[in-house]
């Protein structure tokens, strides 16, 4: 009971797989944003000095821009979670299997506490629980489920309106590894199921119908999955027959019920939204009792002896399917989003890289430019240096000759003028 109601330890629940990708792009993103950062400082220090002749204006705004782009997108995939959203009739036990799903009575259930509005579960820190009501940044505290349905039943709030329950990720798991749960008004009350859709399953991965396994789907439910598989391709969803335990009271009937809804279910999954094959859907559809499991999981209050609780018959194989259910759940919800929700925020810093990519080579292939210019005009002002010397070396040669042969016919003449004069005297 510890393991997963606190995740101590927990390695080896499959939601593990979509936490450590995230860890493992928020490195990556990180690293993104050092070497961006880096390529920043070069060029800011290149475009500051005085002999820049390469570096322009833009250059540098560009890669601010891109450097923008690359912490917006870190910081969404810091906020980026798994969503699950439950509908069903009102009365189901959708709350019931929130509940359940997160080992307390967090949402309040039962009659006089219909679910008017979306309530989404997710996880904060150890400080205390807070809700949050429509888009309203205001943080209301809340101490206890009384208190929170209180608050709820003193909202006037419409059915697509939303309330935010925050709830310490240290006491439940499934907040831990950041899923987040969405409870939803009855499907057989709204008009608007597409208003519903639009503002929040689109980023669901996994839907949970809540049907009641003492009847049959009804039309409404379906014919909302029916709009949502319209609207997303190929949605995840699960449907579970609650209530199950009711069914223990005639037990003669209850494998025959069983075998119809199981079929049911299937068709529904398979031949009529064709979400999932044949063989896979079986594994999709649950007969659980949410009560009993909550029940079964309601952590003990200190000092209090155990109220005995009355438990009808089979409730053992009921808990375990509800923990089956919970395995097949958390294996899909986290495969789903691992694969959905960075593929997008992946390819949009993919292709800010690949722009600054470009700037990056086009700077290299500049300064190689410039570098070579530079080189040809060093080995032609050498070439220069080197022809004038010689051509001085020559002048000097010249006129060192001419002034010898000048001295040399000065020093003749003389002797000739001085010979001349000896002969005379
Ligand atoms: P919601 O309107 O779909 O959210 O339904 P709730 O979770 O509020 O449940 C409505 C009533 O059904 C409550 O009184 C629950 O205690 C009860 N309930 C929920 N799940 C079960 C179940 O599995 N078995 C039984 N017997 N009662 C349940």
């Amino acid at each position: 009971r510890m393991n997963r109601h606190s995740g101590a330890g927990d390695m080896g629940s499959p939601l593990k797989h979509f936490t450590n990708a995230k860890k493992k792009i928020n490195v990556l993103f990180s690293d993104i944003q050092t070497y961006i950062e880096e390529f920043g400082e070069f060029i800011d220090d290149i475009g500051n000095s005085d002999e820049n002749i390469i570096i322009e204006e833009e250059l540098e705004d560009d890669v601010l821009a891109a450097l923008e782009k690359i912490n917006g997108i870190k910081d969404m995939l810091t906020r980026n979670h798994m969503k699950v959203v439950f509908f069903g009739r009102t009365s189901n036990g959708k709350s019931s299997v929130v509940n359940a799903m997160l080992w307390d009575r967090i949402l309040p259930t039962g009659i006089g506490h219909t679910t008017n509005c979306f309530l989404s579960v997710a996880g904060c820190s150890d400080e205390g629980a807070y809700l949050l009501c429509n888009g309203s940044e205001e943080k209301r505290s809340i101490k206890s489920v009384t208190q929170l349905s209180h608050a709820l039943s003193e909202e006037s709030m419409s059915p697509d309106s939303l309330i935010q329950v925050f709830w310490p990720k240290s006491k439940c798991a499934l907040l831990k590894d950041d899923v987040v749960l969405v409870d939803s008004p009855g499907i057989d009350v709204s008009h608007d199921l597409d208003q519903w859709i639009d503002k929040y399953c689109l980023d669901a991965d996994v839907f949970i119908l809540v049907a009641n396994a003492e009847s049959t789907l009804m039309q409404a439910e379906k014919k909302f999955f029916h709009r949502v598989n319209e609207k997303l391709s190929k949605p995840n969803i699960f449907i579970l027959n609650n209530r199950w335990d009711a069914s223990a009271s005639e037990p003669e009937l209850m494998e025959q019920v069983r075998q119809q809804h199981l079929e049911r279910g299937i068709s529904f999954l398979a031949d009529e939204l064709k979400v999932i094959s044949k063989s896979q859907a079986k594994d999709r559809v649950f007969f659980v009792s949410a009560k009993e499991t909550l029940q079964s999981r309601m952590p003990k209050v200190p000092g209090k002896a155990d109220s005995p609780v009355y438990m009808a018959d089979g409730h053992q194989v009921r808990l375990m399917e509800f923990a089956r259910f919970e395995r097949e759940f958390e294996e899909c919800i986290s495969r789903s989003a691992t694969r959905t929700k960075f593929e997008y925020h992946t390819q949009r810093a993919s292709k800010i890289i690949d722009q600054l990519h470009s700037k990056a080579e086009w700077l290299y292939t500049k300064a190689t430019e410039l570098m070579n210019e530079c080189r040809d005009r060093r080995v032609f002002l050498l070439q220069r240096l080197e022809y004038i010397d010689n051509q001085m070396k020559l002048v000097t040669q010249r006129s060192k000759d001419g002034i010898v042969a000048l001295a040399n016919e000065a020093e003749r003449q003389v002797r000739v003028a001085m010979s001349d004069e000896i002969r005379r005297l």
